[in-house]
């Protein structure tokens, strides 16, 4: 499934006319989650979205604007939890076939005028979301020894790390 915007009425109406669009992804079960990297961020809730379109004549210009709320691990202590992050982002459909300063084209409006905004909708929750999201700006982390939650207090190990110890490794895995 994806979203799908009809844009008929804003461009019939000429150029200057604009459409806004607003709602929530609800039933999309494929927006119920999404990855930055090797990050899953799982949504909570429905993410709100709101879609303004501007007749330019040759383009519709459009702003993505997302509130969502959702779930991920810490990167440090692994431990879920929650976040919410505000996101826009603008987008330009052409006619004809463009492309921007960088040789990438922009995309193409439909013959039937309907536009696909669900990948608009998801490049608005990757530039917000973090690369490394941690619970707490001072999260202390797992124990490099034990593997302990430092959050939960002092587990005794030696402050020395212990390279022979199978978790080790971790602190650089999940850095
Ligand atoms: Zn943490
Ligand atoms: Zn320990």
């Amino acid at each position: 499934m994806s979203i799908v915007i009809d844009l008929r009425s804003v461009i019939d109406e000429g150029v200057g006319a604009s459409l806004k669009v607003e709602g929530t992804t609800a039933g999309h079960a494929e927006l119920e989650k999404f990855h930055l990297g090797s990050i899953e961020y799982c949504c909570t809730a429905p993410i709100i979205y709101e879609f303004d379109f501007l007749n330019a004549g040759e383009c519709v210009q459009t702003t993505c604007k997302v509130h969502a709320d959702v779930q991920t691990d810490c990167v440090r202590c692994l431990e879920a939890f929650d976040l919410a992050f505000d996101s826009d982002v603008e987008e330009t459909y052409f006619f004809t076939p463009t492309d921007d300063e960088h040789g990438e084209p922009y995309p193409v409006i439909p013959d039937d005028l309907k536009v696909d905004v669900e990948p608009l909708l998801l490049e608005a929750l990757l530039v917000e979301a973090p690369f490394a999201p941690v619970h707490d700006e001072d999260c202390q982390g797992l124990c490099m020894q034990c593997g302990a939650d430092l959050n939960k207090g002092d587990c005794g190990c030696d402050d020395a790390p212990d390279a022979s110890h199978p978790l080790a490794g971790l602190k650089d895995l999940i850095k």
